[in-house]
């Protein structure tokens, strides 16, 4: 057995949806296999579950069926839509009684010449409801292979050479149950949701995708933030950031932010004030939610204490008691030496 037929059939155990044609394995009855697969062409599983229920109730057997009334099945039919469907089932339950006794067939070539049995039903009643090593393969089945393989096709026989290795040999009736609930809840045409499949380790398109992500990550954008220390004694001065939505009415060491790099020297002509600033040795590496950050100091050293407008002298050990931001804190404790 694969190991993707494996991780596949272990999930299917825990994770499988209940659905009343679902019976234990050792009962599984092919009168139910066939009722719910004519019932679930052009339908959902939710959709078919209540008229499934009521029309085993009626008809259990394929003999009772057989004797019932167009009429009566067409009136149970209402609102499933596709009414063709009944008259089949009627129309072929009297072929299972009277040229198989009463049996669903369990050949590819018998059940498709039933009406209403295409080559995905029938190969669905095979693995199913008799474990026969095959799959119907609809357009969940396909969009899964595709996916896996990472096909260019969604051409059936294509599909069914890739599939048709990993079925195991004597369980195809859980391994096509278990892609059908994949397809029907995680491998969807939209939203799928692969962190959570089972299959995720062995599929191109996860892999692909993932391969993808890491790039893009890898290409985040850089920005450079060149702060400018200016200290005396023991304080340091910092300034009101301006009106943001974010980061509202914090204080901050005045600072620079560039979308390139510049040389150093260039950098001295920005800063906001004209001193004798020194670029200190080293840089901080910050991640901030769409870019990365480079932060680079700068630092002066004066004599006097004096005042520029909406900037204020701060103590180092009281710091901790000043509104800023985490980044601004780490490029405090990063500053202490200069
Ligand atoms: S990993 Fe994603 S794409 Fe691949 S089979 Fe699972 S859900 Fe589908």
């Amino acid at each position: 057995m694969t190991n993707l037929t494996h991780n596949l059939l272990s999930w299917y155990r825990k994770n499988r949806r209940e659905l009343p044609w679902r019976t234990k394995k050792e009962s599984i009855c092919p009168y139910y296999v066939w009722i719910s697969e004519i019932m679930l062409q052009q339908t959902n599983a939710k959709s078919v579950i209540d008229y499934y229920k009521k029309f085993i109730k009626k008809w259990p057997t394929v003999y009772s069926l057989s004797k019932a009334k167009l009429k009566t099945i067409l009136f149970f039919w209402q609102g499933l839509g596709y009414y063709n469907r009944a008259n089949n089932l009627l129309r072929s339950s009297k072929i299972i009684c009277n040229e198989f006794n009463g049996k669903i067939p369990n050949t590819y070539e018998s059940l498709i010449k039933l009406p209403g049995i295409g080559e995905y039903t029938a190969n669905a009643i095979l693995a199913i409801a008799y474990n026969k090593k095959t799959i119907g393969i609809d357009v969940n089945i396909n969009r899964i292979v595709s996916r896996i393989y990472n096909l260019n096709t969604t051409n059936n026989r294509e599909i069914n050479k890739k599939i048709f290795n990993l079925i195991p040999n004597n369980n195809s009736s859980d391994f096509m149950q278990a892609l059908m609930d994949i397809g029907a809840t995680i491998c969807k045409k939209k939203n799928v949701n692969c962190n959570i499949c089972p299959l995720k380790k062995n599929c191109l398109f996860y892999i692909e995708k993932k391969r993808i992500n890491f790039e893009s990550i890898k290409k985040r954008k850089k920005k450079f933030l060149f702060v400018f220390l200016l200290k005396y004694k023991n304080k340091v001065l910092l300034k009101k950031r301006k009106k943001t939505k974010l980061l509202n009415g914090l204080m901050e060491v005045p600072n620079y932010l560039l979308n390139n790099k510049p040389s150093l020297k260039k950098v001295k002509k920005i800063a906001p004030f004209d001193f004798d600033w020194n670029i200190a040795p080293g840089k901080l590496n910050s991640r901030i939610s769409n870019f990365d950050l480079e932060v680079r100091f700068l630092y002066a050293k004066v004599n006097k204490n004096f005042f520029l407008n909406n900037k204020t002298w701060f103590d180092e050990k009281d710091i901790k008691k000043v509104p800023i931001s985490s980044l601004m804190k780490n490029i405090l404790i990063h500053s202490k030496p200069f």
